[in-house]
């Protein structure tokens, strides 16, 4: 007798690389946090169990969340993250990224500061060789 184990994920994307928060037993606690962290879509998993409770198959189905709103007012924003002390900041354009790093670099000998782009329903990326 097969038996099923589910549970919950709130994500912000379908996409491969997107942001996961959970498990939750229960929808709703699932649903309940993505909407607190403005998140589109809830991932049911379902684990398929044989009588040794090995897992026989993984089954897992985005749903997605009806009237979610985003609560970025912009949907990409620019984060900046020192490589060596870890102090970040997030700016919403380029160019204050860049200043941040400068000064950031200026004042902190051989520290190096790495960019991330975050888009909504997305996740964070990194800009690679943007101070080369
Ligand atoms: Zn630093």
């Amino acid at each position: 007798m097969a038996y099923k184990e589910t549970f919950w994920m709130a994500c912000d994307s379908t996409e491969q690389l997107r942001a996961e928060y959970g498990p939750f037993h229960r929808r709703d606690e699932a649903e309940a946090e993505a909407r607190k962290l403005g998140f589109g879509y809830l991932l049911r998993y379902e684990h398929l169990l044989d009588e040794n409770e090995e897992i026989q198959e993984v089954r897992c189905i985005f749903i997605e969340l009806a009237g979610a709103v985003p609560t970025e007012p912009v949907s990409v924003t620019l984060h900046t993250r020192c490589a060596s002390c870890g102090e970040s900041a997030t700016h919403a354009k380029g160019w204050q990224a860049e200043v941040w790093a400068d000064i950031h670099e200026f004042e902190h000998t051989r520290h190096r500061v790495r960019l991330f782009e975050h888009s909504h329903g997305k996740g964070l990326k990194e800009i690679g060789g943007w101070r080369s």
